[in-house]
């Protein structure tokens, strides 16, 4: 594997150890008997088995060697954390100056991405998606460009996007990871990568040492509420993240949750849903397209669709009164006419059914 341009994370925090933990502290020693850190000597009675009695491993083993394996990469190059939005935090965080190097970022997408550059006082430069009616193109090039002359030191591309659900292909992030190579780390968010048929952009790392891949568990896995999420990076990278994070991410009963869906048989499960999830939305899809007063109902590699409508408030006001909740999203500039509907349940889509046949009466 190629270097990692060891300029691109911030001067700062290029020699900077971070907080040295009761689990980090003493690495090697053979101990029996742990009174480095505090715990204490007996368990709750809340947790039996005493498996939180202890502060956990920073980067619990097993989970990043779960996450190695499901992305083919090595445990170096993996960081876990709390769900993808805190790895993202971490890239702002250790390869942006504050108040200095911008992130680039390409609208509609995933509102994190400015969160966490605004909380960090870093700015935020735009490069709007292109759209036919059917889908949404991100320009890569146009991304490079804005990204050298903002001084930018991150480009973030969901892919699948949020609210989007359109795909980049891999060679543009690829040529957009080489473009960059000196001067940006580009971050490929695949929170929904297990509902799109291009394979993930993990399989470019060996030879794009400035990409960073993000996977979670929150969508297509069903642990949201458990915030188990992953960043794929060089080893070097890698390491700068994990010096940069909280002591102690992930919760012992967290961890141990996140190994086992990741384990083959729930893996063949999580399979199976998203196989389900898929002919789901391809029936509201088709159900939504036929409806009057729809205006685009966009391509989609992930569990939800992006429709635009003649009257958004009428149709959120018929879903409200029979309890369906769906993302406005008509903030996001550019959708002004939008919702963002998830596929959930063969139950949530017949209630949802049922509720769109009141619209067209
Ligand atoms: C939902 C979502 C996330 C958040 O993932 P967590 O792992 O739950 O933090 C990240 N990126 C995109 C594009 C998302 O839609």
């Amino acid at each position: 594997m190629a270097g990692f341009p060891a300029h691109l994370v911030r001067e700062d925090l290029r020699g900077f150890a971070g907080y040295s933990s009761a689990r980090t502290s003493a690495p090697g020693v053979p101990a029996r008997v742990w009174l480095n850190a505090n715990e204490s000597g007996l368990p709750n009675a809340v947790d039996p088995g005493g498996a939180s009695r202890r502060y956990p491993d920073p980067q619990p083993a097993d989970l990043v060697e779960a996450f190695a394996d499901l992305l083919a990469a090595a445990p170096d190059q993996v960081v876990v954390g709390r769900g993808s939005d805190e790895i993202i935090e971490l890239l702002v965080r250790a390869l942006c100056r504050p108040g200095g190097d911008g992130i680039v970022v390409s609208s509609p997408t995933f509102g994190m991405y400015a969160v966490s550059a605004h909380l960090h006082g870093v700015p935020v430069t735009d490069v709007p998606q292109s759209e036919d009616g059917l889908g949404w193109q991100v320009d890569a090039a146009a991304l490079a460009r804005a990204a050298r002359e903002a001084g930018a030191r991150v480009v973030f591309v969901a892919s699948p996007g949020n609210p989007t659900g359109s795909v980049v292909p891999l060679r543009d992030l690829a040529a957009l990871a080489d473009d960059l190579a000196d001067q940006a780390v580009v971050v490929v968010d695949e929170a929904y990568g297990e509902y799109a048929r291009q394979r993930s952009a993990a399989t470019l790392l060996a030879d794009h040492p400035t990409l960073v891949v993000l996977r979670t568990l929150s969508k297509a896995h069903g642990l949201a509420g458990a915030r188990i999420g992953a960043g794929l990076a060089h080893p070097d990278l890698a390491a700068v993240l994990r010096r940069v994070q909280a002591p102690y991410p992930v919760p012992v009963p967290v961890a141990r949750m996140g190994v086992a869906a990741l384990a083959a048989e729930a893996l063949a499960a999580t399979r199976r849903r998203v196989m389900e999830t898929l002919r789901l939305r391809d029936a509201l899809g088709r159900r939504l397209r036929g409806l009057d007063g729809i205006r685009a109902v966009y391509a989609s590699e992930a569990n939800f669709l992006l429709v635009r409508c003649d009257d958004p408030d009428a149709l959120l006001h018929t879903l409200a009164s029979a309890g369906i909740v769906v993302r406005d999203v008509r903030n996001h500039p550019g959708l002004e006419d939008a919702l963002r509907i998830s596929v959930g349940s063969a139950e949530e889509m017949s209630a949802l059914e049922t509720a769109l046949g009141e619209t067209t009466s």
